[in-house]
């Protein structure tokens, strides 16, 4: 099995229900065995335009897959938990009920029509760096580094980290 990283991010609705469940989904999906999973984090929307900025507060997390999935067939079904929780995809960086990025799929580097990895903005991205840390201590991103020196060179962005029993 190849070891996969998953990042969930969703602002519409009730998101952190929403993050919940698909961690869920996630957990169920075929030829995939659900290994770790951060606690929710609560971020402010980054890199969005001046149009886009007035919107809700993301919850965001990431787990840990194993699968036995190729890298492309594991996309299909993250797209597939997307529209079953009722994405509408329009532009890029619009609220959205739930985003699921492939961050990495063991060490592998694609840059193809459909997939990027590892994932293009992952590096620059407190919300993607601050749970990876927390589960996978020590990680190197290919082509970047350390996941705790990455996520040193963000903390401008604003997120913290949910009290799951509050
Ligand atoms: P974003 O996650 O950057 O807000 P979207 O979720 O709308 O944007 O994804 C845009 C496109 O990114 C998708 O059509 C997908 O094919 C592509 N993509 C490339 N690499 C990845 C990856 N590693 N994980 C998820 N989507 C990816
Ligand atoms: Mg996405």
């Amino acid at each position: 099995m190849i070891r996969c990283y998953v990042a969930l991010g969703s602002n519409l609705g009730n998101p952190a229900v929403t993050v919940d469940e698909a961690i869920d989904a996630l957990a169920a999906l075929r030829g995939s065995i659900l290994r770790a999973m951060s606690s929710l984090y609560r971020t402010a929307p980054v890199g969005i335009s001046e149009k886009l900025r007035h919107q809700p507060d993301f919850i965001n997390a990431v787990v840990v897959l194993d699968t036995r999935l190729s890298p492309h067939q594991l996309l299909d079904e993250l797209f597939a938990v997307e529209a079953q929780f009722g994405r509408q995809r329009s532009v890029r960086n619009a609220p959205r009920t739930l985003d699921l990025d492939l961050l990495l799929y063991g060490d592998l580097v694609v840059d193809d029509q459909r997939l990027t990895l590892p994932h293009p903005r992952m590096h620059q991205r407190a919300f993607v760096l601050a749970p990876l840390a927390e589960i996978a201590p020590g990680l190197v991103i290919p082509g970047h580094g350390p996941v705790e020196t990455l996520l040193e060179e963000c903390r401008d962005q604003r997120i913290h980290a949910l009290n799951r029993h509050a």
